[in-house]
């Protein structure tokens, strides 16, 4: 009786492929999306680049380098979509054998004092809401090892392809993202008072730029190393480990290995300024921003006293990024 619905539902089972195509935005990217629950982070690949320099295999996160196969990386929009379509399509298909085994039987059904009659009534179609690619995004990434191109909202620091993380791209992006929050400083502090109290408001502000200055030293810590190591020689220096986070140390290396140390690339006023903030992050790091004897003596700095607490300021986080962009340029130049 149910004939042709048993065929088709028997040919389901064995699995049936639907072509399903999914729109890229303007610029030819390709909507993605991390598979980790803890991530769940969007962002985009150029689609050739998908196509060409991604393995099925393996796909990692730009966000936080969660690793999956290329099957897994879907937004839920995306998802959603495909599940439409593939209803729809089993409703088309069930319907359309439900419908010819029900005219089967109606012709062979022989009037009697009992008559039955089968009749089959669509239900409402299933609707699929077409899909649309998200905005581009403003922030778009190469990758220095692959070329692989990619694209996200706020920082990406891996390489969908090859999962290579670059120091150097990430220190430019750092430089920019540390601009943007001072200028928008005077917004954020509004904005926080209009949704906190006062006193929350002004210890985010305080934590912004605490954070900034930590940041910049890390993000220029790597940037150097990551630069270094493109030095041909690089490989005969022993270095000890953590070396990069001595200003005097990395400085005497840079010197040995190219001829200049970060003195020789700053004024002097400038190097003093540098050596003052790096102090000050070592502060804020490890001894919860309150003065000690050492960052006196190392720092030069004579404005606070033993016990007192330090005072990041705006104008402070905006020196720093401009000294470590003059600092990181000229490096760049002597590789
Ligand atoms: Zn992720
Ligand atoms: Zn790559």
């Amino acid at each position: 009786m149910f004939d042709h619905l048993m065929r088709e539902l028997r040919k389901l089972e064995q699995g049936v492929s639907l072509p399903v195509s999914i729109p890229l935005d303007e610029q030819g990217y390709l909507d993605r999306q991390c598979p980790a629950v803890e991530c769940r982070s969007q962002f985009k690949v150029l689609f050739n680049d998908w196509r060409e320099k991604v393995q099925d295999e393996v796909v990692y996160c730009a966000v936080c380098r969660h690793e999956a196969p290329a099957t897994e990386w879907n937004t839920s929009t995306q998802a959603a979509y495909m599940v439409s379509v593939t209803e729809a399509y089993v409703q088309r298909t069930v319907g359309r054998a439900l419908r010819q085994d029900a005219t089967h039987f109606n012709r062979q059904a022989k009037p009697g004092f009992v008559s039955i009659a089968l009749d089959v009534r669509p239900g409402a179609p299933i609707a699929i809401v077409p899909l649309e690619a998200a905005d581009a995004m403003r922030q778009t990434w190469t990758c220095e090892r692959c070329g692989c191109h990619y694209a996200a909202i706020g920082a990406a620091f891996f390489c969908p392809a090859c999962g290579y993380n670059s120091a150097i791209a990430s220190f430019d992006y750092m430089l920019t993202h540390v601009r943007d929050l001072i200028t928008n400083l005077p917004a954020s502090r509004t904005a926080l008072l209009t949704a906190y109290d006062a006193d929350l408001a002004s210890d985010t502000i305080r934590l912004m730029l605490e954070n900034s200055l930590v940041r910049l030293v890390g993000s220029f810590q790597c940037y150097s190393e990551a630069l270094f190591m493109q030095v041909p020689s690089s490989s005969g220096y022993k270095r000890r480990k953590n070396i990069f986070q001595n200003l005097t140390e990395v400085s005497s290396l840079w010197r040995t290995a190219v001829g200049s140390g970060y003195e020789a690339l700053l004024l002097s006023q400038e190097y003093a300024d540098l050596n003052r903030l790096f102090q000050q992050r070592h502060l804020v790091v490890h001894r919860d921003a309150i003065v000690d004897q050492e960052y006196l003596d190392k720092s030069g700095d004579h404005t606070y006293s033993i016990g007192q607490r330090l005072v990041v300021t705006e104008a402070s986080v905006l020196l720093l990024t401009d000294l470590v962009a003059k600092l990181g340029t000229a490096l760049r130049g002597l590789v």
